[in-house]
């Protein structure tokens, strides 16, 4: 089972094209369905009129996907079990520092920058100060959830992913470097869960057997991976595949106003031309 997992909180553009033809087409060389997931954990940017245009987009491009579609958002329940579980381990610890605070912080209370650029967490007594960590303790302020990496790489090891090509085949063993990301959140104070949490949550509910995405996506893996094995959860094989870029080299994005699948589609209505583009000719 494959799924094609976008978060409805903006358009599609050409990229998530590329990802859903890549599931399209290892699905078909498997012979394995693909389903939707839609990650709409945020609720703050989530929107239905998204949803919507995003299955319109799919149907569209002529993919088949398998029901029931899953909304992140009706599954709180499972990602803050998953909490319970790690936070009955003492793998996880409530964190007060605000990610405003910690990018205002100078860069010697970080510990360094992870994969993505963003300043690792040092602790809260790092950012905010021992004072101010100890009041918000005592008056128990809203806190994220954190995990402790160290103690997680104690508890399982680093682990390492199976990657595979384009049509599920060649399995190759991939390192992974978690410790990279330092304690990462895996609940804010406003969402219940998080990106990490939730999707090795859902690709065990689903039974994912191969994960396909952008390749922005890879180092993540070491994360999901970690998750996986404290968690007791399989773990799928991953395809990371190709990013279209746009002309400053930069990924495209819903942020730097990348074109909108809707908006090609008014110039261009035959959907047989961008996947010909794309590289996933209609068969
Ligand atoms: N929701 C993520 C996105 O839109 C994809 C996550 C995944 O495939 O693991 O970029």
């Amino acid at each position: 089972m494959l799924r094609f997992a976008p978060s409805p909180n903006g358009p599609l553009h050409k990229g998530h094209a590329l990802s859903l033809l890549a599931n399209e087409a290892m699905a078909k060389a498997l012979d394995t369905p693909m389903t939707v997931r839609m990650e709409d954990i945020d609720r703050s940017r989530a929107r239905p009129h998204f949803e919507a245009a995003i299955l319109d987009d799919i149907a569209w491009l002529g993919v088949a996907w398998q029901p029931p579609m899953r909304r992140q958002s009706e599954h709180f329940a499972a990602y803050e079990d998953a909490l319970s579980r790690l936070r009955d381990a003492d793998l996880i610890y409530p964190s007060f520092a605000t990610r405003k605070e910690i990018a205002a912080a100078k860069a010697t209370r970080w510990a360094g920058r992870d994969p993505d650029g963003a300043p690792r967490f040092a602790g809260d007594e790092a950012v905010i100060g021992p004072e101010e960590t100890a009041r918000r303790r005592a008056e128990d302020a809203p806190a994220a959830w954190r995990l402790r990496m160290d103690r997680a790489l104690e508890a399982v090891g680093v682990q390492t992913f199976t990657e595979v090509d384009g049509l599920g085949g060649n399995p190759a063993q991939v390192a992974t470097d978690p410790a990279a990301w330092g304690d990462v959140v895996l609940a804010r104070k406003e969402v219940p869960t998080s990106y990490h949490l939730s999707v090795v949550v859902d690709d065990a509910a689903q039974a994912i057997t191969h994960v396909v995405r952008g390749a922005d996506l890879r180092p993540a893996t070491a994360i999901h991976r970690l998750l996986q094995a404290l968690l007791g959860l399989a773990a799928p094989a991953y395809h990371h595949h190709r990013l279209i870029l746009c002309a400053n080299g930069r990924k495209l994005s819903k942020s730097s106003g990348a074109t909108s699948l809707a908006a090609t589609r008014e110039l261009q209505p035959d959907p047989a031309v961008m996947r010909t583009q794309l590289g996933y000719p209609t068969l």
